[in-house]
């Protein structure tokens, strides 16, 4: 977060306070631009639906954007995701500069500077959403899954990510599941609640009705997403198509 500073700064001073900033239809990624979890959900779903169906419009990714927003961000959405290099979020969101706060590890696994780094995009920046966006075939589920069936750890620091999978693994199992895929949206599940459990901050938010946590499953070769945890639940309904391209 190169520009922590200044942006605390600018927050703090009202220049660019999101609580205090009126929504501009259209323009959830401008900054001063706040709006609801709902809207910045329909945002997403929107393009989404434009990268699925090769129709993308890479908003905000030209000059005079970079300009506007380079003395302050508004993002209006931020993006827990695995750093599978296939799930880069502005492309799959047709997005650009200023609109996604995004923090990425394998597996979406969530340590404390994740949660530190969401809590100032949504206490700070004032975002009000916040997605854990995992997919499909995912090596980090798949290395926990082989880590637990063998018994042997993974060298490294890699076997904090297998160890912060294997409580999701352990949810599976009780239900019955093994297919990777079903042990995703358990993951994906998981990770919501593990992020609300030990982020009082962004329960606090969730629970005054300023941010929504939404944990969607991307498919690697279509591109779409689908939903398959959220808090409040009433965000967990995904849009028809013709919804979504609205
Ligand atoms: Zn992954």
């Amino acid at each position: 977060m190169e520009q922590s500073s200044m942006s605390m700064a600018q927050a703090g001073s009202g220049q660019l306070d999101p609580r205090t900033s009126v929504g501009r239809p259209g323009e959830p990624g401008t900054p001063g631009a706040r709006c609801t979890p709902a809207r910045a959900l329909a945002e997403l779903h929107a393009g989404n639906h434009r990268f699925v169906t090769g129709t993308p419009r890479h908003p905000n990714q030209d000059a005079g954007h970079r300009a506007a927003v380079a003395d302050g961000q508004n993002p209006f959405a931020v993006i827990v995701g695995c750093s599978d290099s296939r799930l880069a979020a502005e492309i799959i969101f047709d997005r650009g500069l200023g609109d996604l706060f995004v923090v990425r590890t394998a597996g979406h696994t969530v340590g404390p500077e994740v949660l530190g780094s969401v809590e100032y995009a949504v206490t700070v920046l004032g975002t009000p959403l916040v997605v854990v966006l995992g997919h499909d075939s995912c090596g980090a589920v798949q290395a926990a899954k082989a880590a637990a069936g063998t018994g042997s750890e993974p060298a490294g620091n890699l076997r904090a990510v297998v160890d912060a999978v294997v409580p999701s693994l352990h949810r599976a199992a009780e239900r019955g599941v093994e297919s990777i895929d079903e042990i995703v949206d358990i993951h994906i599940a998981c990770t919501v609640e593990a992020m609300l459990d030990r982020s009082p901050v962004l329960a606090a938010e969730v629970d005054a009705g300023r941010c929504a946590v939404v944990g969607m499953s991307y498919r690697l070769s279509a591109g779409g997403v689908r939903t398959v945890a959220a808090v409040p639940a009433a965000m967990a309904t995904d849009p028809t198509p013709a919804a979504a391209a609205a």
